[in-house]
Order: structure tokens, then C-alpha cells, then sequence
């Protein structure tokens, strides 16, 4: 049993059965806290991680939306989750090329991942800041904000359908093991009308934490000008079932076994963030295909120019390339949602 699983047992043996939303965010930040997971040898591996190409596309979207607002300075990149700091290494190499000079923050709150990231980035750029949650960030000018896989692992809330009406979807004990329950109390004043009559086992999932994230940054944009991506796996139509999973070394895990050392995710409903993005004053641009998006973004013509300068480095490209745009790898289940403050242009890749 890991420490984690040790204290939540004791906190419901004690209490009672906790929320979902509670029971992933205590496992993540101990999983986040205590390790590296990216790569080979961690649990999963993320798109910057599967190519330099990823990252500098990011780049090149920023810069380009940069220049169109009239090259603003100062000007701030802020990552939200940024790992091990490669999507922004190879981000602000890009940008550089186009005189992009931003300040660097990073919302982290992983204290292994910190280390990291301040190897990688401190090297190339003297104003790196570390944030613990975006309430700290400037207010000083316009706002380049960039997450990848961020928001998935944000803690979600899940209500069910039983014999007995719409419950909360709870973390309970059965014996040692932590399990999923219903909760008593009656929850169907917060399932939207056409939802009511769902079959039993529906369920339907939120993410409070995502919702109040992005609103945070469309406000942000509305006033201090700038322009965001998210990126990650999910969905724009809003859909029903628990997409609750826990992933390591590479293979799908139970969710409810071993907290904390595996990687709690959900997909992600980029149907209610863009939403939340314009009630909160923002321009959505788009939410686009990760593997449209990249392609839109001048990819393929990266991938060919990177293969003349190290042809003996062809197969890797070419397999990184699929993998980031295919249909059947990480182009279509992953998205990229783009939003700008009103008073900017619309940055590139959402006309589709
Ligand atoms: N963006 C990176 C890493 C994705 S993993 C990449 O694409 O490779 C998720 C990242 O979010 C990690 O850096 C993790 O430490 C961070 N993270 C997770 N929950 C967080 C939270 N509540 N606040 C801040 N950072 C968080």
C-alpha cells in the first residue's frame, strides 16, 4: 500500500467516503511530487517529448500572432504543467529567430519537475520565473500562455445514474481497497434537463478545476492582451461514461489501486471550455485536430528540412511526424484550442 493510499484509507475509514475530485488531486500531487514521469523509462510520453517539432510549431504560432498585434513589449510566455520544460525550450528557440525575446514563467507545483526544468531553460534565458498556481503571474503586459497535457490531470467530479436517482460518484473503502460508490444525496438539480433520463450507469463527468483555469486566462487576455493554446486529449461534443484512467510505465492501470503512482487522467471537454473562454471576454479561435493544426502550422516542410540537415535521422522524423499527426496515433483524439484577447488578430491554424 503507498503512503497515499495508507492516508485516504484512514481519512474515510475516519469520515466517509471523499469525492472523486478529491481522491485525483491528493494522487497527483503526490505522483507529481515525487518524480519524473515523462519518457521511456516513466509512465507516458507526451508530444515535445516525441519531437523538437511539436514545440517549435508552438513557437511559431506565437511568434506569428506576436508580430500581428504589432510586437508588443514587454511580452511574457507562461507555461502551465511544462514537465520537463522542452516544449518551451524548443518554443522560445523558435521564437527567438523572430526576435521573440518573452520572460518565462512556469506554473509548477512538482518540486522534482522544477529541478528540471530549471537545467533545461536557465542556460537559454535569464528571466525564468516559478509560479505555483497562475494567481502570481504579471500583470504587466500581454500574455503568451501555452499547457499540454495540463489540464487532463486536473481533478474531476462524476455524477451517476442508479436505481435511486442522479449521485455523486464517490471514493469509498471495500475492505482494504479503495473502490468507486454512490453517494446518498440526491444530485439531479445539476444534470441539464436533456440528461435527466440517461440510461442507469450514465455518468457524467466535470471538471470544475479546467473550467475555472480557463476562465482565469480568458480574463487575463481580456484585459492584459495576448493569446493562448491548451492542448490535450478530449472531446468537443459532450459525451457520457467515466474517461477516468490511470497510466503507467505505458499500460493502462486501475484508477483506484496504488494512488500515487500512477497518472491520473480524464479526458478533456473542450465543448464547455470554449464556452467558458468567450462568457469570460476572450476570443475563441478554434479548437482544431492536433494533427490538422500541426500540418496547418508548416510541420511536414519542418520535418523535410530537418531530414536534409541529418538524413541518417529520416526513419526517427518520419515515425515522430505519424505519431504526432496520424488519425490512428495523436492527431485526432488530441486537440488544440486557441484563444486571443479582443483587441488582438487570430493567430493561424483555426481557419479549417
Ligand atoms: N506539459 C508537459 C508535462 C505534462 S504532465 C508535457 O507535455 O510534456 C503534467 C504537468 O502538469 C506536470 O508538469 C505536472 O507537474 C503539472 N501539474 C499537474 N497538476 C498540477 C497543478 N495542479 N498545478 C500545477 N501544475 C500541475
Amino acid at each position: 500500500m503507498t503512503d497515499i493510499t495508507a492516508k485516504l484509507s484512514r481519512l474515510i475509514a475516519a469520515m466517509g467516503p471523499i469525492s472523486m475530485a478529491q481522491y485525483m488531486a491528493e494522487s497527483n500531487a503526490a505522483y507529481y511530487a515525487s518524480r519524473d514521469p515523462l519518457g521511456v523509462n516513466g509512465d507516458f510520453i507526451t508530444a515535445p517529448e516525441i519531437s523538437q517539432m511539436f514545440g517549435e510549431m508552438v513557437g511559431v504560432w506565437c511568434a506569428d500572432i506576436w508580430a500581428r498585434a504589432g510586437r508588443p513589449t514587454p511580452v511574457h510566455f507562461a507555461e502551465y504543467g511544462p514537465g520537463r520544460g522542452t516544449l518551451a525550450r524548443d518554443a522560445l528557440r523558435v521564437m527567438a529567430r523572430f526576435g521573440l525575446h518573452p520572460h518565462l514563467h512556469l506554473v509548477e507545483t512538482s518540486p522534482v519537475l522544477r529541478v528540471t526544468q530549471q537545467t533545461l531553460l536557465a542556460p537559454i534565458t535569464q528571466n525564468l520565473f516559478w509560479h505555483d498556481d497562475p494567481s502570481t503571474l504579471p500583470q504587466d503586459g500581454p500574455m503568451l500562455i501555452v499547457a499540454n497535457e495540463f489540464l487532463d490531470a486536473l481533478p474531476i467530479r462524476q455524477i451517476v445514474q442508479t436505481e435511486a436517482g442522479w449521485r455523486e460518484r464517490l471514493v469509498g473503502l471495500d475492505g482494504l481497497r479503495l473502490v468507486p460508490i454512490s453517494g446518498d444525496k440526491p444530485m439531479e438539480a445539476t444534470i441539464p434537463e436533456t440528461m435527466r433520463n440517461a440510461p442507469l450507469g450514465a455518468i457524467i463527468e466535470t471538471c470544475p478545476a479546467a473550467t475555472a483555469v480557463v476562465d482565469d486566462v480568458a480574463r487575463r487576455l481580456a484585459v492584459q492582451g495576448g493569446a493562448a493554446l491548451f492542448m490535450d486529449y478530449g472531446y468537443v461534443d459532450a459525451q457520457l461514461g467515466s474517461s477516468l484512467q490511470a497510466v503507467k510505465a505505458h499500460q493502462k492501470a486501475d484508477p483506484f489501486v496504488a494512488a500515487g503512482t500512477a497518472d491520473l487522467t480524464a479526458l478533456v471537454d473542450f465543448g464547455i471550455l470554449a464556452e467558458v473562454a468567450m462568457r469570460g471576454g476572450t476570443k475563441w479561435l478554434g479548437t482544431a485536430e492536433q494533427g490538422a493544426w500541426l500540418h496547418i502550422m508548416g510541420i511536414a516542410e519542418r520535418a523535410t528540412a530537418l531530414i536534409k540537415k541529418s538524413p541518417e535521422q529520416a526513419s526517427a522524423i518520419g515515425a515522430a511526424l505519424a505519431r504526432l499527426t496520424g488519425a490512428n496515433a495523436m492527431g485526432s483524439l488530441f486537440k488544440i484550442m486557441g484563444l486571443a484577447a479582443p483587441q488582438w488578430p487570430d493567430g493561424a491554424g483555426f481557419d479549417l
